[in-house]
């Protein structure tokens, strides 16, 4: 049993970790940089190491800098989060090099998933169904245009190293397409040092629909139904929910086991999520994260489990507290991204936090490492907190955040609450009749 995990994050995930290891006896350690030196999760960890200076690259990018904090302190365990170095096969292999357990998946299975063409190609032996498209790299224009003929326009172009919606582009006709081949490839070598793409028929009206898996490394595997992270912009999630409500308990049942069985088969570890589009009934696989998402706790919520806690048992070698047949839905949850942004640009409000009050209540979550007095740097992603609600159903959902919303109170930076407060006068998000595209449509007339 681990005595003391080090997790190599900040912010709201860092204290979403240390209660975890807190309520399970685990003593934690904090990393963080220079810019970092005030945050919530330095005081609320049992110990903290400084790791570098304020840029990521420098800190909590660091590989060196990690495993030093953890021979230090002596951290038997590494807690990654998700973003930073949560997806990096080779982080991991270092880690286990060192005798230290990684808490998450092989580096083979994060690596065979971080390769958008290899994980596309698993899935498909796994049995899983996947968006068609190219068979794997596409190299040039006159490939791209022979795949565009034969799959018929519009296409999406993606970087086989994607990730954060970045490098994609979609080409509606082959007019298009030498542009947006050209485009996506500049953006896909800028952004992540590789310029192979690959290409799928662009799916005009899904819903994205992801279904949180976890296995036990061992061969057991389980999913936990699914969320419905349809409301993006710019192919980022800012509302999720769960159960979708678009899917029945029929096509849950379907899918989780066809995701289920796939996680068994490959001795998957610890918690996973296999996203699809979903139109006209059908899913399509697009990626898998190996890692704990950011809006996993409508999951905990509607299925009373603590995902932390599990990940933790299974880095220990223990088995999954919970069978298929226990794990039962129970109401319906909602959260909604709280990031420091002006509307209507969404550009980045770091500054000082002048008065924060979390709402609470039956039903009220609210994951953040906001205090009274704090300075968000301004060199990180700009989430500063995550709203959850759990209601009997999705209309008590619903009126819960409205209220929830109203309590909540973040002075001294511009924030994407008055974006949730408009959201719940639409009808459409009442009826919960949206696709990937309802969110940057309404956006475009109505902020
Ligand atoms: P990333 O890893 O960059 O987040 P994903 O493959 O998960 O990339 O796709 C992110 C989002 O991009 C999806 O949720 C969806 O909105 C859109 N998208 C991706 N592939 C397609 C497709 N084939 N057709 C339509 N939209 C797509």
């Amino acid at each position: 049993m681990f005595d003391k995990i080090l997790i190599a994050n900040r912010g709201e995930i860092a204290l979403r970790v240390i209660r975890a290891c807190r309520e399970m006896g685990i003593q934690s350690v904090a990393v963080h940089s220079t810019a970092d030196a005030d945050a919530m999760h330095v005081r609320m960890a049992d110990e903290s190491v400084c790791i570098g200076p304020p840029p990521g690259t420098d800190s909590y990018l660091s590989i060196p800098a990690i495993i030093s904090a953890c021979e230090v302190t002596g951290a038997q365990a590494i807690h990654p989060g998700y973003g930073f170095l949560s997806e990096n096969a080779n982080f991991v292999q270092i880690v286990e090099d060192h005798d230290i357990t990684f808490i998450g998946p092989s580096a083979e299975h994060i690596r065979i998933m971080g390769d958008k063409i290899t994980a596309k190609d698993t899935a498909k032996k796994l049995g899983i169904p996947v968006v068609p498209g190219s068979e794997g790299g596409v190299p040039d224009v006159a490939a791209a245009k022979k795949i565009g003929a034969d799959f018929g326009y519009p296409v999406i172009i993606k970087a086989t190293a994607g990730g954060g919606g970045r490098g994609m582009k979609v080409a509606q006709s082959e007019a298009e397409m030498e542009r947006a081949f050209q485009t996506a490839r500049s953006e896909a070598k800028a952004a992540f040092g590789n310029d192979e793409v690959y290409i799928e028929k662009y799916l005009q009206k899904p819903r994205h629909i992801e279904i949180q898996v976890f296995g036990d490394g061992k061969g057991g595997g389980v999913h936990l139904g699914e969320r419905d992270c349809s409301l993006q912009r710019r192919h980022q999630k800012v509302f999720e929910e769960a159960p979708g409500p678009a899917i029945s308990a029929e096509e849950r049942a379907r899918i989780g086991a066809i995701c289920a069985d796939a996680i068994a088969e490959m001795g998957y570890r610890g918690a996973g999520t296999i996203e699809f589009l979903y139109e006209d009934g059908e899913f399509y696989f697009i990626e898998m994260n190996t890692r704990l998402q950011v809006e996993h706790p409508v999951t905990e919520a509607i299925f009373g489990v603590d995902l932390v806690r599990e990940q933790i048992r299974v880095a220990e070698g223990l088995p999954m507290s919970f069978t298929q047949d226990e794990l039962e839905i129970n109401g319906h949850a909602i959260e909604v991204r709280i990031n420091a942004e002006k509307l209507p640009n969404f550009a980045p409000c770091p500054g000082t936090i002048t008065q924060y009050h979390a709402p609470g209540g039956l039903g009220v979550r609210m994951d953040s490492a906001l205090y009274d007095g704090y300075r968000i740097p301004p060199y990180y992603d700009s989430l500063i907190g995550k709203l959850i609600v759990h209601g009997r159903d999705r209309a008590e959902a619903l009126s819960r955040l409205n209220r929830a919303l109203g309590e909540l109170i973040v002075d001294g930076v511009d924030t994407t609450v008055p974006l949730f407060h408009a959201l719940l006068q639409e009808p459409d998000i009442h009826s919960g009749t949206y696709n990937i595209h309802w969110l940057e449509r309404w956006l475009e007339t109505n902020l």
